[in-house]
């Protein structure tokens, strides 16, 4: 039987050890970015088959949009940076799987699942339901290379409980200002 708390799972930060910069940095960066000097993403969220997910991770996007950093997600736009969001029955609540040239340390796509075993809201107010978005929130910082952080008030903190919304905070936008730089 499956524990109350459900780990979210970066692949590679499984395999990676990822170092705090210094003691006074909370977030955790493990030397990756996206390719470009202001990388695009484009997102394609046709693997989410509710609209409501869809509108939720377009949600998402616009608030990691919104934190001045040196990149931008679009939905599904030329650029040559991919990344796409599935629903799956497979694994923990969710997960990000990114894709990498190593010896240039950039990110060229990445996945995103998440594990419709589970409830989620929307649709789901009842029972042991998780918030999409906090979810989304969290892989989407995976995919922008953020890692897991020891701060459990953080978006990046490995675990997230049923029933609990968290969003974007000072760790995760000084994370992504110092990995893409600011704009
Ligand atoms: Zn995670």
């Amino acid at each position: 039987m499956k524990n109350t708390r459900f780990i979210l799972v970066a692949l590679w930060a499984a395999v990676l050890v990822a170092l705090p910069l210094s003691s006074a940095d909370a977030f955790s960066y493990a030397g990756y970015r996206w390719k470009g000097t202001f990388p695009t993403v484009g997102m394609d969220l046709r693997g989410l088959n509710l609209t409501s997910w869809k509108s939720s991770a377009k949600t998402v996007m616009s608030e990691w949009n919104s934190k001045e950093a040196r990149f931008l997600f679009y939905s599904n736009d030329s650029s040559a940076n991919k990344a796409y969001v599935y629903y799956d029955y497979y694994g923990n609540l969710a997960f990000a799987k990114i894709y990498t040239y190593p010896f240039t340390k950039t990110i060229y796509k990445a996945h995103v699942y998440v594990n419709n075993f589970y409830s989620y809201n929307p649709p789901y107010t009842w029972g042991t339901w998780y918030d999409l978005k906090t979810v989304l929130r969290h892989e989407y910082g995976h995919l922008l290379k953020l890692e897991h952080n020891g701060n459990s008030s953080s978006l990046m903190y490995a675990s997230i409980p049923p029933k609990t919304v968290k969003y974007i905070g000072t760790d995760e936008v000084n994370g992504i200002r110092y990995i893409y730089g600011r704009r």
